[in-house]
């Protein structure tokens, strides 16, 4: 019997290549349920395709459009918790989440509730409520395994050696496409500017934290749920090329990389087949093609948002789901061109500044919070 697995983001970069992924892996993986926002045309194609017996939608308006696309008739499940109906509904082996943002948290809480593996590419899920999630895939039984590639990079170097072994593990990040650049110069950044990333081909927010290293200060966040680390342990390392995906530290000395072409299949694939691997349609690297590997420090007064990441880190409670929620909201305001690309990380540290800090909270003081943040750099912009 072929294992089963539900996409939701499907219609996502990391959704579209999870995709490519169980193409490569047919006689092995099936899909039974794919889910998305609301790119309806996008997702009756892929639904016609690989003809799950379930497909959801967020967009309740988009439910027609997807329906009329349809050329079989799987269950349409539509509306706000769509994708969380669907992981209720649907028995499957693996949910690999890729949905942006927040909104795919309380899907995520529910995979880990039914004790399913996760390959979880949401790192908001993790940086807002790695506090919940974590203790209750001990419970359940429920494997997280993460997708982001630098974790992925850890998580596979970790099978060289025992965890209590670890000194230390190092996030790589490329530096994003103002790694060079002054504050001056970062100033006058434009949304086009911001949307160019030198080395991975992913969403605009993702592309935007990067350009920011809000994408890193989460990671930063993520790694500390994810590895049950202290902060001290968790380094931060610029490598332009994207080739080493990060790095683990042993006791003895023994530095354990992962590296690999800069392609979403690779950890997305290993989530799946963990702990066996599997050939992969991805481009293999060749180590003396003019191959540059340049690694050099972080510069956290260039780039705030690392501070921010690290404070957060050690600090837990509600202060990542107000760093999460602040830079969603600040995002998006970049995005309308409502603020300026350095206001980005200024309105999310002034947000954690002002919040009511609960160290130990219920989700639903986790939700309030990022409810809270989410209204508060839009005060902070009209005040
Ligand atoms: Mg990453």
């Amino acid at each position: 019997m072929r294992k089963r697995v539900i996409v939701l983001g499907s219609t996502g970069s990391i959704g579209c290549s999870s995709l490519d992924v169980v193409r490569g892996l047919s006689d092995e993986w099936e899909v039974v349920g794919l889910a998305a926002g609301s790119r309806a045309v996008e997702l009756a194609a892929q639904a016609n395709e690989f003809r799950p017996p379930a497909v959801a939608i967020s967009s309740s308006k988009a439910a027609a459009e997807l329906r009329s696309g349809l050329a079989y008739s799987p269950k349409v499940i539509h509306g706000d918790d769509a994708l969380t109906r669907l992981v209720e509904t649907v028995e499957c082996d693996c949910v690999v989440c890729a949905v942006v943002g927040c909104q795919g948290l309380s899907a995520t809480l529910v995979a880990v509730e039914r004790g399913r593996r996760i390959a979880l590419a949401n790192k908001e899920a993790l940086v807002v409520a790695g506090s919940v999630l974590i203790p209750l895939a001990q419970q359940t039984g429920a494997e997280i395994i993460p997708v982001d590639s630098e974790h992925s990079a850890i998580f596979q170097a970790l099978q060289a050696g025992r965890r209590e072994d670890v000194h230390k593990v190092y996030l790589t990040a490329s530096g994003g496409p103002f790694r060079t650049w002054s504050s001056a110069q970062m100033a006058g950044v434009t949304l086009e500017d911001a949307l160019n990333h030198p080395t991975w081909d992913m969403g605009p927010k993702i592309t935007i934290d990067s350009a920011t290293m809000m994408n890193k200060a989460l990671e930063i966040v993520e790694a500390r749920w994810l590895f049950g680390l202290p902060v001290e342990r968790i380094g931060v390392v610029i490598h332009p090329e994207s080739i080493i995906h990060s790095l683990v530290e042993f006791c003895d000395g023994a530095m354990i990389a992962q590296l690999s072409t800069p392609d979403m299949k690779t950890p997305i694939q290993y989530a799946l087949t963990y702990p066996e691997r599997r050939p992969c349609p991805v481009k293999h690297l060749d180590l003396v093609e003019s191959r540059q590997l340049n690694l050099c420090a972080p510069d956290a007064d260039r780039f705030p948002a690392l501070r921010l990441g690290d404070a957060v880190a050690r600090r837990g409670g509600t202060s990542g789901a107000v760093l999460n929620a602040a830079n969603e909201a600040a995002v998006d305001l970049f995005r309308s061109g409502a603020i300026r690309f350095l206001d980005i990380v200024r309105y999310v540290e002034q947000t954690l500044r002002e919040h009511a800090f609960v160290a130990s909270p219920t989700l639903e003081e986790l939700l309030a919070a990022d409810h809270w943040a989410r209204q508060e750099v839009i005060r902070c912009t009209t005040c």
